[in-house]
């Protein structure tokens, strides 16, 4: 229900020009499939993906050999889940240890959401009975401790600081000692969302991860990359800057529910080969979800 609700503007955007267009072509045709192109294009699905999309359908209707229009909408739908699931070599659940200590390392640029996804997870874990420490690893955004702050605050979590300017593997060290002190669960790090020098971000980054790695053998499990959905095709110009700069394992895709461009979570799945893991869907605690291929394009559709 959260994923539907969530996806409204796209579904007004997207599902109901499809509705439409289906509606005013009894034929599939040349001309149908050039207006669902459009379609899926202004939805940010991105190029590539489109024109796969496209190939794949048209192969479909031809082997089904499906002539009326109202029956390609099942298809589309199926084809979209399946371009998902070509795309997903990897697992999208998130990498928890059982018994020991998980650190997820968390980039991206300043205001796509980053803080707020680290609030929102803490919380989800904290509800399930785990000990979550926080680390204020961006020490050069002014701001940027206090807002983690705020949020450890609400949530009921500790944040693990030290002063602005402050170097961030230091920060790293001092998290990954508490959080085996107080026999913590999660430990989830912020890092500084700079992208304009990317020599810097990413010796930032390697500096950073490195002392983790030293620390907690395996680890961090999870190095996950924010994107704000409603910069569309820029969000995959930041995540090809990121993926180059680090290990990315997963993409956290917030503010779905402030873009009617949902499709730009295909572009990024089929285009850089990193699976989404969690979505968010508005700015409160528990407005934050495992994506699921099948559940969003359901909501999409229904
Ligand atoms: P950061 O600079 O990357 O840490 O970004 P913030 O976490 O401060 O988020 C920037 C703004 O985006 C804030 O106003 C958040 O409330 C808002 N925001 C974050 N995630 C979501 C989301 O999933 N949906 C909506 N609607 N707003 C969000």
């Amino acid at each position: 229900e959260k994923f539907k609700e969530g996806l409204t503007k796209t579904r007004d955007n997207f599902s109901s020009k499809v509705n439409e267009l289906v509606a005013r072509y009894r034929k599939v045709d040349e001309e149908f499939f050039e207006e669902l192109e459009e379609i899926l294009i202004q939805a940010d699905v991105g190029f590539d993906t489109v024109m796969q999309l496209i190939d794949e359908l048209k192969m479909e209707v031809k082997r089904k050999n499906i002539q009326d229009s109202k029956d390609i909408q099942s298809v589309i739908s199926e084809k979209l889940v399946e371009i998902y699931r070509e795309a997903d070599e990897t697992s999208t659940e998130i990498n928890i240890q059982e018994n020991a200590l998980t650190v997820i390392l968390f980039v991206g640029v300043n205001g796509v959401g980053k803080t707020t996804t680290i609030g929102k997870l803490a919380h989800k874990y904290k509800s399930e009975g785990k000990t979550v420490l926080l680390a204020a690893g961006d020490t050069f955004r002014a701001g940027a401790i206090e807002q983690l702050e705020v949020w450890g605050d609400r949530v009921g979590v500790e944040v693990i600081k030290q002063a602005a300017g402050s170097d961030p593997a230091a920060v790293m060290f001092d998290a990954v000692h508490s959080a085996k002190a107080r026999n913590a669960d999660i430990l989830l790090c912020d890092t500084a969302g700079r992208l304009q020098n990317k020599v810097n971000l990413m010796k930032e980054l390697e500096k950073v991860k490195k002392v983790i790695e030293r620390e907690v053998p395996g680890a961090p499990h999870e190095v996950l990359l924010v994107l704000d959905a409603t910069t569309g095709q820029n969000a995959l110009i930041q995540a090809k800057t990121f993926k180059e700069a680090t290990n990315v394992s997963g993409i956290v895709l917030s503010k779905l529910d402030g873009t009617a461009k949902g499709g730009i979570v295909l572009a990024i799945r089929n285009e850089l080969k990193i699976p989404v893991k969690l979505v968010g869907l508005g700015e409160k605690m528990d407005d934050l979800q495992e994506f699921d291929a099948e559940k969003y394009v359901y909501g999409l559709f229904s």
